[in-house]
């Protein structure tokens, strides 16, 4: 396989050869950063976990350079916070049993920057190469702009796929602000009560992450602990963890359907369920 960069990296817990390796995944997540994947899309790697017929596949965009930096790592260069990054990310690969871990290394800039081809292409080969049913992304109502950007690459590149190819499902999930906002009937709800030990353990992995001050890790984890909590106002708690995604599938069947007034839909749902509501009790 032939990527744009010539530093993109296909790493392989197990060994398996690689257009094996490939072809064997049934759940895909692709991510901006190394840490995003851990923290939106935890639900296909537990889905996968020691099952002989499911395979989780993970996908970063970026490179990892820019990133903020203290205590331990508070020295480093951009090139050694890259190198402590895709360490990272290569641990937990192997601690989550992922079937492959792509890290195309790309500046952000080159991610956000719409008229580069190169990033949707390196997609469209991974695609081809592994045809995932279900795929897991950033949100389009992300705060991040490197995350937005990724989730429209990939929805470029799964839009170039022949309509049988493409996977049944394509998630946004949340990161960079959350996704409580959405209406119950607009929210896809991951149920996430089980193998805390192991999302505990994929999160902290990311040690340069947190070390620069913030703890992902237990954010991350009291997110997931609120969303089931403030699912439901009656009744008591189902689940003891939830993440949330917004369901991009209708911009994949529908390649011309416009992507920005498919957000601004969201979004009018939840203006008028707050206006309905001041109305019917005001
Ligand atoms: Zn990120």
């Amino acid at each position: 396989m032939r990527f744009h960069q010539s530093t993109t990296e296909l790493f392989i817990p197990d060994g398996l050869e690689p257009e094996k390796a490939l072809r064997r995944t049934t759940h895909m997540a692709i991510s901006a950063h190394q840490d995003d994947i851990e923290i939106m899309a935890v639900e296909p790697i537990l889905s996968c976990y020691q099952q002989s017929d499911l395979w989780f596949s993970a996908i970063v965009m970026s490179d990892g350079r820019g990133s903020p930096r203290d205590d331990l790592y508070k020295d480093y260069s951009d090139e050694e916070m890259r190198v402590v990054r895709i360490k990272e990310q290569k641990k937990a690969a192997i601690v989550g049993e992922y079937a492959n871990l792509v890290l195309l290394d790309y500046p952000s800039k080159a991610i956000k920057d719409a008229k580069n081809r190169q990033p949707v292409e390196d997609l469209q080969l991974l695609f081809n190469a592994t045809r995932p049913r279900f795929v897991y992304t950033h949100n389009l109502a992300d705060k991040h702009d490197t995350h937005v950007a990724t989730a429209l690459r990939v929805i470029e590149a799964l839009r170039h796929l022949p309509a049988a190819e493409r996977p049944d499902k394509l998630f946004g999930c949340e990161v960079w602000r959350s996704l409580d906002w959405l209406l119950d009937s607009d929210k896809v709800a991951f149920d996430l009560s089980k193998h805390e030990n192991l999302q505990s353990a994929l999160l902290g992995i990311f040690d340069s992450q947190i070390c620069g001050g913030k703890r992902y890790d237990l954010a991350t984890m009291g997110r997931r602990k609120a969303n089931a909590t403030y699912f439901e106002s009656h009744g008591v708690d189902i689940s003891t963890g939830l993440s949330y995604a917004m369901d991009l599938t209708p911009l994949i069947l529908a390649p011309e359907k416009e992507i920005i007034p498919f957000v601004q839909e969201h979004i009018q749902r939840f203006a008028h369920d707050v206006a309905d509501r001041l109305t019917r009790v005001g």
